[in-house]
């Protein structure tokens, strides 16, 4: 089978399924294998794939990424990579997904974010059958240790109500776009514990912008930095080099308690060097009456 798309219709998912005499949940496993391929570990070699499933019917898939001269806490996880996938797709839940090895304690950990996390069904594929999140980790501590039962979680619609400091004015006309984008993007960010909201906005080569969000855990470090929210989606659109990245724009809030700025701007310093970084600082709108 061919390496998979990142992301594969429902109907798509369904011809793939018949056609091999399985349910669209069997498909799954047979297709992460081939998924494996779509992985960038050139410091393990270890290349993990997950194929999930949502309530659309469609089909998406995660890959590991990881980035030489980097301290490892920059890597992404193939979960975080599958989960990141959903978002960038408006899908709002993950129902099943099955995986190359066991996921490990920080991929349990990330997935707690997710409303029902416990009911997630998962395949390791060397396994015969799907157990629950919850047999995987099985006394949790999640988002209700800290937030109220009816904030929302990831996956589920945020609004942060940021706008931009300042009027923009000498700004050139790709920065103004990709500061568009990175606001989108920061004001669709999971930021509960921190209320530090953040986007990054990249631009490659050919004219492609790609945005991604900050997500954060409950337990603090398996948080999903923007970059990498970006990065997943440069690389799920099927962007072969991070060197054609030519530039980014981060937002985030002035008076933020967790700055993405040094963090965001070492990482695409060291994957691509000609990259043109800029942060833009936001504040947000006290809700309408
Ligand atoms: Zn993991």
């Amino acid at each position: 089978m061919d390496p998979p798309k990142f992301v594969i219709e429902a109907s798509e998912a369904k011809r793939l399924a018949e056609s091999a005499g399985l349910s669209v949940q069997e498909l799954l496993a047979r297709l992460v294998p081939g998924a494996q391929a779509l992985a960038r570990p050139p410091i393990s070699k270890f290349s993990v794939a997950a194929a999930g499933l949502g309530p659309s019917g469609r089909i998406f898939i995660g890959v590991n990424l990881e980035f030489p001269g980097l301290p490892l806490h920059h890597s992404v996880h193939a979960e975080q990579f599958l989960v990141t996938n959903l978002s960038l797709n408006g899908e709002a839940e993950l129902v099943s997904m099955a995986v190359t090895s066991a996921p490990c304690g920080h991929c349990r950990q990330f997935l707690q974010e997710l409303r029902s996390a416990g009911d997630i069904k998962i395949l390791v594929t060397s396994d015969k059958q799907f157990r629950r999140l919850s047999d995987f980790l099985p006394q949790r501590f999640g988002p209700h240790e800290l937030l109220p039962l009816e904030a929302p979680l990831h996956l589920e619609a945020h609004h942060n109500a940021l706008s931009l400091l300042g009027d923009g004015d000498g700004d050139d006309a790709a920065i103004q776009k990709l500061k568009i984008a990175a606001l989108e993007a920061a004001n669709k960010s999971h930021a509960p514990y921190s209320g530090s909201p953040s986007g990054v906005a990249l631009l490659d080569s050919h004219g492609n912008i790609f945005r991604g969000s900050y997500v954060e855990s409950a337990a603090f470090n398996p948080s999903l930095g923007p970059v990498q929210a970006a990065l997943i989606a440069f690389v799920a659109a099927g962007s072969p080099h991070y060197h054609n990245i030519l530039a980014a724009v981060l937002v985030e809030k002035a008076d933020a308690l967790v700055k993405q700025d040094h963090t965001a701007n070492l990482l695409l310093h060291s994957i691509s060097p000609n990259c043109h970084f800029h942060t833009f600082l936001s504040h947000s709108h006290p809700p309408s009456s």
